[in-house]
């Protein structure tokens, strides 16, 4: 049976790989000892590929780590947090995480993936560890925003949503991994500067749209509401978990920054807090379990460093007042590739929040997010001009620079310069 919250009176899985790496690190001893995501990227990470980006350990060796680890944990209790991703068509509006498998190979991804996944967490082993499964970022939210016949489509995402095979993956993926006794599934919902539009207008809206997108699992591939513990939000990205010195609903000068700052470009957000409770009474409303709770990745949101502000803005132009109060310094909200500027945020800790079962490093810092110029793989990585600093960006970015840092490697492998910069910008400090 399963604990309301498995973060609470237990510790968390250390990555040995990561935090060596970490550690290697300048100044990097003082966050390697802190729990990371272990990224299931490809069929071959399962047994342990040697690549650059998860190393030589299997899923068997890190699961006899964490039973090892388990001994020195409270009470005995380890949370041991998987990512699953691995979907057809991977990555549908991006490049720079594509993935092996085609659109159409739901088939292999059940058999080789999920299923030999399955039988490795189901070994009694391991019963006694508390299996967190992240499932599949971004992918059921790019079914809704970045699909014909909006202007943010892209070819990849229509044929996803046209054939259904995110929606059966993330199903098939629930289902069998939920059958685990031990096994929390916590499915990926995108973050507040993505999801946050509530609009009226379906054209416009996101966040009524993708609650019920992430419902369409339930009843498919036998999915049910008790296979789903939570989700989670910011996986991966930069998001911050509250602006503290103004809120969308300021007005400055008489006029509404909701409607006026460029910044929030009438998102109903500001911050992942906020995005992830309302976001969470949307998806009961939608069928999940009154239960569910949330988690927010908060890896690289701190945005500390010098230019952070430490007071609102005097100004009266809603753009101005946004842009020198907000601590998120992106260009835009859709910038997602090794945001420059980005600090560490809030270090993994359970249950900071009513309904929030965790804040966690699910993307472990210091990885790339995707390479900045082209580089030939044999991951089945693409190159992405989001990655890249003079992209002058595309619909999905509402046409702004990318914002990315230079000199990048693909994704998933370390990145030196960002690793020294997040534990620069870090807030709160180290
Ligand atoms: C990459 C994965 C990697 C993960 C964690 C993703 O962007 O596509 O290969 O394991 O990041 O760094």
């Amino acid at each position: 049976t399963r604990v309301d919250n498995p973060y609470v009176g237990a510790g968390v899985y250390v990555n040995p790989q990561w935090s060596a790496r970490a550690a290697a690190e300048p100044g990097g001893s003082r966050i390697a000892n802190q729990p990371t995501g272990v990224w299931m990227d490809r069929i071959s990470a399962i047994d342990g590929n040697g690549s650059p980006t998860t190393g030589s350990m299997g899923l068997v060796d890190h699961l006899d780590e964490a039973v090892k680890q388990a001994r020195t944990a409270p009470g005995g209790n380890l949370v041991f947090q998987v990512v699953i991703y691995n979907l057809p068509g991977r990555d549908c509006a991006a490049l720079a995480s594509n993935g092996e498998l085609g659109p159409n190979d739901l088939p292999r991804y059940k058999t080789e993936y999920i299923d030999k996944i399955a039988g490795i967490l189901a070994r009694p082993a391991y019963a006694s560890l508390r299996i967190v499964a992240v499932i599949e970022i971004d992918s059921l939210p790019n079914l809704v925003t970045n699909v014909s016949p909006r202007p943010t489509q892209t070819p990849n995402c229509d044929t996803m949503k046209a054939n259904q095979n995110y929606q059966n993956g993330v199903a098939y993926a629930v289902s069998k991994l939920g059958d685990i006794g031990n096994v929390y599934n916590y499915l990926d919902s995108g973050h507040h500067g993505w999801i946050g539009w509530g609009d009226p207008i379906p054209e416009y809206d996101n966040f009524h749209a993708s609650a019920k997108m992430m419902a369409s699992i339930l009843g498919r591939e036998g999915a049910t509401k008790a296979d789903v513990h939570g989700f989670i939000t910011n996986t991966a990205n930069y998001s911050a978990l509250e602006e503290p010195f103004w809120t969308v609903d300021d007005v400055v000068g008489g006029q509404a920054v909701k409607e006026k700052s460029k910044w929030v470009d009438w998102n109903d957000f500001n911050g992942e807090l906020g995005f992830a409770t309302a976001f969470r009474q949307e998806l009961v409303a939608n069928g999940f379990d009154a239960g569910v709770g949330m988690l927010i990745d908060t890896s690289r949101n701190g945005w500390g460093g010098s230019g952070r502000p430490t007071a609102k803005s005097s100004s009266t132009d809603p753009s101005v007042y946004v842009d020198q109060s907000r601590i998120d310094k992106r260009i835009q909200k859709g910038n997602w590739c090794n945001q420059s500027g980005a600090g560490l945020g809030e270090r993994p800790k359970a249950a900071p929040k009513p309904n929030i079962d965790a804040y966690v490093w699910i993307k472990p810092p210091g990885e790339s997010d995707g390479s900045s110029t082209q580089i030939p793989n044999n991951e089945g990585k693409g190159f992405d001009r989001m990655c890249d600093p003079t992209y002058g960006g595309n619909p999905r970015n509402g046409n702004n620079p990318s914002g990315a840092l230079a000199n990048a490697p693909i994704s998933g492998h370390w990145f030196s310069a960002q690793f020294q910069e997040l534990m620069r910008n870090a807030y709160p400090t180290l």
